[in-house]
């Protein structure tokens, strides 16, 4: 059998790594052809002699200018360099694990080629749904979520009409700060927030599990790759990570996928789909080492960026541009120690009531709505921002 050609964009990321190390132990299936990262030269470096990689991308134009002694490889540099290497012919399957909305033209242009898209950057979804749907429906692309959510609402729904689906019940681990009480919500630091219970993951989407934003992006993911109402939607505070999602079905019968949180899992099936390969190296299910299993409802108010992000979903348009925007922007002002951790739903609710909500039509659009969101984000830091200006 030919081997796929995997592309990883973000390799030297908590899941552009992961990837990497699932590839090598299915290396008579996989193979990786591309490594591309925004500026880390040194670790793409390593990553091209240990898996070795013929082709290096580094999508900052300037950073290669004058290094010497890389290892040997085709070393590019640029974002249209990024974005000829995702539509190259050579290539069967983009894993796009950029952070943030930077990754949305990589992700449209991997679509629009026809390729298979991994897709661990939700926020390109969610900034850009429209476009995306539709570049996918163009290009005959195909959009495979890496997400653990998103990749067990895709096992359930395997060989089911869509039509039949009742419900999408999304579980959210709750983060590190699940049931403190609001005077406590004052007082936490970055520190505090990058400690996940159950994930180990990057600083950006561990800061958005602490806030939930992180499963309000999820929502309006789920909304885009599956093309469910948003009032079909829903999720929980499953605190042990054990069951990644629900779905339900018209006559009643819910379906969920289980096992112990890793995210090679998602890796493995968004390049497997819709065949399962062997690990022996995942671990393997044991129900009564994951019990109790117990779940409780979001609070809404106390974790308002949930609450802030759901509605940007519902209202569509520009309007989850501006929200996915502005809570990057967010997660900066916190993790720099410019806003506390409550300022940040104020931050993003000033961001949507500030930029024009309009129609996503172009990247463009999409774009302007994400420029507009971080000077509105900036503006509430220097105005508001309690720790701002000592
Ligand atoms: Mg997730």
């Amino acid at each position: 059998m030919a081997l796929t050609r995997v592309v990883v964009l973000g390799s030297t990321g908590s899941i552009g790594r992961a990837t990497l190390s699932v590839i090598a132990r299915h290396a008579d299936r996989f193979q990786v052809v591309a490594v591309c990262a925004h500026s880390s030269v040194d670790e793409v470096a390593a990553q091209v002699i240990e898996h070795n990689v013929p082709v290096a991308v580094i999508a900052d134009s300037e950073i290669l200018d004058g290094v010497t002694d890389l290892p040997k490889a085709d070393w590019r540099s640029g974002q249209s360099a990024v974005l000829d290497l995702v539509a190259d012919e050579n290539v069967d399957v983009v894993v796009n694990a950029i952070v943030g909305s930077a990754g949305l033209e990589a992700t449209l242009a991997a679509l629009g080629a026809g390729k298979r898209l991994a897709l661990a950057n939700k926020e390109s979804l969610v900034a850009g749904g429209p476009l995306v749907v539709e570049a996918a429906r163009e290009g005959g692309g195909e959009l495979i979520p890496i997400d653990s959510e998103h990749s067990a609402i895709l096992q359930c729904l395997a060989g089911h009409d869509p039509e039949s689906v009742a419900r999408l019940v999304l579980t959210a681990s709750g983060g590190p700060f699940r049931g403190l009480e609001r005077r406590e919500l004052e007082r936490v630091g970055p520190k505090d927030a990058l400690r996940h219970p159950t994930w180990n993951m990057g600083a950006k989407i561990t800061i958005d599990s602490a806030t939930l934003a992180n499963k309000a992006l999820e929502i309006i993911e789920a909304h885009f790759l599956y093309g469910i109402d948003y009032e079909k939607i829903e999720a929980i505070v499953h605190p042990q990570s054990i069951v990644h999602s629900f779905v339900e079905f018209n006559d009643g019968s819910v379906l969920a996928q289980l096992g112990f949180p890793t995210m090679e899992l998602p890796i493995l099936y968004a390049l497997s789909h819709p065949e399962r390969i062997a690990d022996p190296l995942l671990r393997t299910f044991d129900p009564v080492r994951s019990s109790p299993l117990t779940f409780e409802e979001i609070d809404r108010e106390r974790f308002a960026l949930y609450t802030i992000g759901v509605e940007a979903g519902i209202r569509g348009g520009t309007a989850p541009a501006v929200f996915n925007a502005a809570n990057e922007a967010a997660v900066q002002a916190f993790l720099s120690g410019d806003i506390r951790f409550l300022e940040m739903p104020e931050m993003v609710a000033h961001a949507l009531d500030t930029v024009p909500k309009r129609n996503v039509e172009t990247v463009d659009d999409v774009m302007e709505a994400d420029t507009a969101a971080r000077i509105a984000a900036r503006e509430f830091v220097c105005s508001h921002g309690s720790l701002a200006g000592g």
